[in-house]
């Protein structure tokens, strides 16, 4: 579904991403971990041309990703994305945040957006919070928010970056639960994230990165239990 070539980029004289290959099939599950700075923000940001890159290709059902203009915003409907600070409208109640882009980008009528709005509210288990404006909400709340808003775009794919980094700890469970579900629902998710629980549960693969490459690209079990690199050693003698 997800096919990056060959992929590098550049900020500046700052390599970020080099020599990046990496696919991810329907319904895949791929956890990428590694060192801060590793480009792991950077790879999510380039999978829906939040950034350009300077060589390699980007493939999405086998179509290059588009350049501009009205399909830019058709691809990052297909492939939503989660980032660690929820990115809600707060002057909107949590119901208009859901509906917004379903009725600028999908073209929905009110009603009928307002109808899957509450579908997906209910099924993040915030049905009765839909009328309360983002501030109202604990973090974990707000973010499983961002996640049915992402949902409600009927997305091919998801990409979430450190969607539990901001949360208070009794919070993150309730959102990995939410990702949880949609993984076993057969959602192709990208997910950047410290929360190797999560990574060992729900992921199909597990994506190594460090220093813009990517090191390691191998299923949890064998990645926990026996790393190849020293890079890879070294960073899970340091979090586990
Ligand atoms: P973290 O775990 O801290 O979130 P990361 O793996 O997500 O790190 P990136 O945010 O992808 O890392 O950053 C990769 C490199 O690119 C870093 O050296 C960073 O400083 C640099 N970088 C990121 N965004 C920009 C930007 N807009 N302009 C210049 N350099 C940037
Ligand atoms: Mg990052």
């Amino acid at each position: 579904l997800i096919e990056l070539r060959d992929v590098n980029k550049y900020y500046g004289d700052l390599h970020v991403l080099r020599d990046i290959d990496l696919t991810v099939g329907k319904g895949e599950v791929v956890v990428v971990i590694g060192p801060s700075g590793s480009g792991k923000s950077t790879l999510c940001r380039t999978i829906n041309r939040l950034e350009t890159v300077q060589s390699g290709t980007i493939r999405l059902d086998g179509q290059p990703l588009p350049e501009e203009g009205k399909d830019l915003a058709r691809l990052r409907a297909e492939v939503g994305m989660v980032f660690q600070s929820f990115n809600l409208f707060a002057h909107k109640t949590v119901l208009q945040n859901v509906s917004l882009a379903q009725i600028k980008v999908r073209r929905r009528k009110r009603e009928d957006a307002d109808r899957r709005s509450r579908e997906l509210l209910d099924r993040v288990g915030l049905l009765n919070q839909a009328d309360k404006y983002p501030a109202r909400l604990s973090g974990g709340q707000q973010q499983r928010v961002a996640i049915a808003r992402a949902l409600a775009m009927e997305p091919k794919a998801l990409l979430f970056d450190e969607p539990t980094s901001a949360l208070d700890p009794e919070m993150i469970n309730e959102v990995l639960e939410v990702m949880r579900q949609l993984a076993r629902e057969g959602m192709t998710m990208v997910v950047v994230t410290h929360e190797m629980g999560f990574a060992r549960s729900a992921a199909n693969r597990v994506v190594f990165m460090a220093d813009g490459r990517i090191v390691e690209d191998r299923s949890p079990e064998e990645f926990f239990t026996n790393p190849r690199s020293e890079r890879a050693k070294d960073f899970l003698s340091k979090i586990l």
